[in-house]
């Protein structure tokens, strides 16, 4: 019986010895495996029991399942310290170093065009203007005839047009939402038209779709100097209130008188430089009077109401205000040059 005891205590001191080292979730498996499972060295004692006599048994029993007891207790302790080492271990090795640099993601800016097409409608709509809008592809009639340029009239090689079919153009210019919204509308007519158009045209200062806004006022009793004001405020309050202003006698189908208005160079203040072509001024809108064929043709009584009408190309604005040289930057995306807006 002392030997068996012996030994029982022998195995308990190597299993609690073993369950002190194992370092891993797998190792203390093992351990347990070796003195536990159905092979194991304490199972192995139990199964002797049976050859004891009646009267060793109880006692013998009652040392062993002690044995038991504190194996697995202890296995059940050194598991939760393991795991919890584990647990560490790993937190700590898939720690992130918050000190190190980051990915800078780009913040995204509005574009130059369209900034400057908003300041213009913002403009036009503190002076109660209201925005219209209108297909790019366009009918003839639209693009042309109900702005008094006939057929085969030589005016219409201004514009070098795309053409879709003989009918169907893509529009040479935002005129044509006038004559839709005339169309729709009685007098009185105050309305601005931003948009895209389109010529067959490509240079430094061109390209084949660019974007124009186009204005209209019809009322009783407008009269050309309601246009000139009118150009000059927004003139003023866009480049600046000292910026001189002049309008020169122009031609338009659509407009009679019509007129081509220059604004003292931006960059040269006026003393002539290369931008301006050392004359000191520069084109920036045409406008006119509504031409009484205009009117005509959307149903309008030319003896009853007068109107005027102007149209420029937002790019030209947008080059003069930020000084740039070559049209085709507001094209390419280039995020280098979108960057500095
Ligand atoms: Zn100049």
């Amino acid at each position: 019986m002392s030997t068996v005891n012996s030994s029982l205590d022998k195995i308990r001191q190597e299993a609690l010895q073993e369950v002190r080292e194992a370092a891993t979730i797998a190792a203390l498996e093992q351990v347990r495996i070796k003195y536990l499972g159905k092979k194991g060295a304490i199972t192995a004692l139990m199964k002797e029991m049976g050859s004891l006599s009646p009267e060793e048994r109880p006692a013998f029993g009652a040392v062993i399942n002690q044995v038991k007891q504190d194996v697995e207790t202890s296995i059940e302790e050194c598991r939760t310290t393991v795991r919890r080492k584990e647990r560490e271990e790993s937190l700590r090795a898939e720690a992130v170093d918050i000190t190190l640099p980051g990915y800078r993601r780009g913040v995204g800016t509005v574009h130059p065009l369209n900034r400057v097409c908003q300041d213009i409608i913002d403009t036009f709509t503190s002076m109660g203007f209201s925005v219209a809008e209108g297909p790019e592809v366009e009918l003839d009639f639209y693009n042309f005839e109900s702005l008094n340029f006939p057929p085969n009239h030589p005016a219409r090689d201004m514009q070098d047009t795309f053409f879709i079919s003989e009918d169907v153009v893509l529009r040479t210019h935002t005129s044509p939402v006038q004559i839709r919204v005339m169309e729709r509308c009685k007098p009185p007519v105050k309305i601005i038209a931003p948009g895209k158009v389109y010529r067959c045209d490509a240079d430094v200062t061109h390209t084949p779709m660019f974007h124009q806004i186009e204005g209209l006022l019809v009322d009783e009793k407008v009269t050309f100097s309601d246009l000139k004001g009118t150009l000059e405020f927004f003139i003023h309050r866009f480049f600046g209130p000292e910026t001189g202003v002049r309008f020169r006698p122009s031609f338009f189908p659509f407009t009679e008188p019509s007129a081509e208005v220059d604004i003292q160079c931006v960059i040269c203040g006026g003393k002539g430089c290369r931008v301006c072509k050392g004359t000191g001024w520069l084109e920036i809108l045409g406008a006119g009077m509504v031409h009484p064929n205009v009117f005509r043709s959307v149903g309008y009584d030319p003896e009853e109401v007068t109107g005027f009408a102007f149209g420029m190309g937002i790019e030209r604005i947008t080059m003069l205000r930020y000084r740039i040289d070559d049209i085709r930057v507001l094209f390419e995306n280039d995020l280098r040059f979108l960057r500095q807006f």
